[in-house]
């Protein structure tokens, strides 16, 4: 069976395929949920990449060249414009909308090729944020008319001496007749070089806390927009900019007040997601790879792929993955279907940006063990992987700020699940987000409520790691109730975070579980996700074990809590069969 085969957001799993037909093979790309021209347009960019081949691909990446030729190609395809503009902003174009669904499978796609070609087109993502967000029509409509012209934007909230306090702004504007003077610097801004509009945050001069914040678009072109410098190292193009006495007009304000902080939040809201797509791209690619130099290696007459250990990293990182792409599909359907009365996508958003990131870094580490010299050679794809995989957790927000957010969702998970809440049907069917920009005050999250979590994991009782997994979390929560942390221990953002890993592996599972029931992941790979959280979670409890301020309640879960996945050498070997059955599969043409 082909039609799976190479599906990068399944709707099908294809057990007799290799790599169960989830993993992303240019070669037999289908994405039959999207609409045949958007299908095309994805095909359009894979071969794109494969035409201009992998030794350019790399030239580029070595020099830093700016990717021009991809902003132009995306701009004939009208890719940007079609996938960026939603609907109030299309002049009743049906093409145009904010769909998530096709946003993610270009997020995975680009990354495939290079994190540097999705960057360019997530800060746009994150640059349109506050301007299809506002009620500033004009401004919406420029933005929808650049857009058209193949235009990118960027996003202007970091500051070089305030990192993620974003409260603490330097950008001031001073009024100015109808409009303000702008005056202060922004660093780490992408393609602050080149970007048809720059959202800028800032304060009013002499208003006081969030009464004073304002978000407003930028022209990079403008003579007193100085730009300064790119700060990495890359052929991003993430610059230092100084705005100094820039006119700011009326019409080129945003947001005033507190509106612009929540713009400044859900517009990270927006964008972060895309991280967890990236993170998987990235992955699928330097499997090939991995798979195909171990498989075709002999040493010491062995082949590479018969060493226990390598069988067991590539299982693992193939289990990883695949739990990788099964949450953040899934995902998907909560962002899709969220409004003003169901926000549970604020959980699983920062879970997707943080978990399948950090997962991320796992899978490149374990192929990289395997890959050893070859992962540095200046002609494998793996070498940008396993520098570009590092970025994804620490960008837009760290591990740290996301699990922070995670941990306020934990007492209402566990404890407090609404019984008639369904889980949200999947959302295949191409539409327009809209909701995203209009998602409020980030406030109340404590009394968003959850399906009971035990629910998706239901259909596969008779799985045996997913029923040893389901009693590690069972045994969570007593550790909540029996052993719960003190008033010091609450306050130690060291301990919670531990914990936050302990925690975030249960809705991990919840959504893996509901996705494989929608997609028919066969039992024998959902058996071997779930050997691998197991191992997680011990690993997790032990650590929880050595915190300077655990107690002896405490202790004494943790050591309860290490357990050993069931164990099953067939289903074992057949897992890595999926994997090796990758090998030799896809190469980028040169
Ligand atoms: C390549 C690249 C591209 C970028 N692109 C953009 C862009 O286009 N636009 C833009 O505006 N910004 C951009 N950024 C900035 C990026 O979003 C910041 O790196 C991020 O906000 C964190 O700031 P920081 O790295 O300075 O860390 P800091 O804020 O200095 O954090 C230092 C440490 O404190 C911890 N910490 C901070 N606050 C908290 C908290 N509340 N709870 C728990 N721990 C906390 C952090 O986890 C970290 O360990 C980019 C950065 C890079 C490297």
């Amino acid at each position: 069976m082909e039609s799976a085969t190479g599906s990068p957001a399944p709707s099908a799993a294809d057990p007799a395929a290799p790599g169960d037909g989830l993993i992303l093979d240019p070669n037999a790309y289908s994405a039959p949920h999207l609409e045949p021209g958007d299908e095309a347009r994805m095909r359009a960019t894979i071969e794109w990449f494969e035409q201009r081949g992998k030794v350019a691909l790399k030239d580029a990446d070595r020099e830093n060249r700016w990717y021009s030729d991809y902003l132009e190609f995306q701009a004939s395809e009208g890719i940007f414009s079609r996938f960026l503009t939603p609907a109030r902003d299309a002049g009743g174009d049906p093409e145009r909308r904010w769909d998530t669904q096709r946003i993610c499978q270009l997020s995975e796609v680009s990354a495939f090729y290079g994190l540097a070609y999705w960057y360019t087109w997530q800060v746009t993502i994150l640059g349109l944020g506050p301007i299809f967000q506002s009620e500033n029509e004009a401004a919406r409509a420029k933005a929808a008319r650049l857009l058209d012209e193949g235009s990118i934007f960027a996003f202007g909230l970091s500051e070089r001496a305030h990192g993620a306090d974003i409260y603490s702004t330097d950008m001031v504007l001073t009024p100015n007749g109808d409009g303000f003077m702008a005056t202060g610097g922004k660093y780490y801004i992408g393609n602050g070089n080149e970007a048809g509009m720059v959202s800028v945050f800032g304060r009013v001069d002499g208003i006081e806390g969030p009464d004073g914040y304002a978000f407003f678009a930028a022209d990079s072109q403008h003579p007193n927009y100085e730009l300064i410098r790119n700060v990495v190292n890359s052929q991003n193009y993430v610059s230092q900019f100084e705005l100094r006495d820039y006119p700011v007009a009326a019409s080129d304000v945003l947001h005033r007040g507190p509106g612009a902080f929540d713009a400044a939040l859900n517009t990270v809201n927006i964008g972060k997601f895309n991280l967890g797509f990236a993170s998987i791209g990235i992955c699928e690619h330097a499997l090939h790879e991995s798979i195909t130099h171990a498989d075709s290696r002999v040493l010491y007459g062995i082949k590479v792929t018969d060493f226990p250990h390598v069988r067991q990293a590539f299982t693992d990182s193939y289990a990883r993955l695949i739990a990788m792409k099964l949450f953040a599909n899934r995902a998907i359907d909560y962002m899709r279907s969220a409004n003003p009365e169901d926000r549970r996508y604020l959980l699983f958003n920062p879970l997707t940006k943080m978990k399948v990131t950090t997962e991320g870094e796992r899978v490149i580490d374990e192929l990289w063990d395997v890959m050893a010299a070859k992962g540095f050679e200046r002609d494998m794809f793996f070498e940008m992987a396993a520098r570009d995989i590092r970025g994804l957790p620490k960008l837009e927000g760290t591990v740290h700020v996301n699990m922070a957010l995670v941990l306020k969702f934990m007492a209402g998970y566990l404890f407090n699940p609404d019984a008639e809440l369904a889980p949200p049907e999947r959302t295949l069917a191409p539409g327009d987000d809209e909701f995203l920009f209009r998602q409020g005050p980030a406030r109340g999250l404590s009394k968003i409520r959850f399906s009971p979590w035990r629910d998706a994991f239901e259909p596969f009782a008779g799985v045996p790691n997913v029923a040893r997994f389901v009693e590690l979390a069972e045994s969570f929560k007593t550790l909540l109730i029996d052993a719960a942390p003190g008033e010091d221990q609450q306050r130690d953002l060291d301990y919670l975070l531990t914990l936050g890993e302990l925690f975030t592996l249960i809705p991990y599972g919840q959504l893996i579980c509901e996705q494989a029931a929608f997609v028919g992941v066969p039992e024998d790979t959902l058996d071997q996700i779930f050997d691998v959280l197991i191992r997680d979670f011990s690993a997790y409890a032990v650590q929880l074990h050595g915190k300077t301020s655990a107690t002896d309640a405490q202790q004494a879960w943790a050591r309860g809590a290490i357990a050993k996945p069931v164990v099953d050498g067939e289903r074992f070997d057949s897992v890595f069969g999926k994997v090796r059955g990758l090998a030799g599969r896809y190469e980028m043409r040169a």
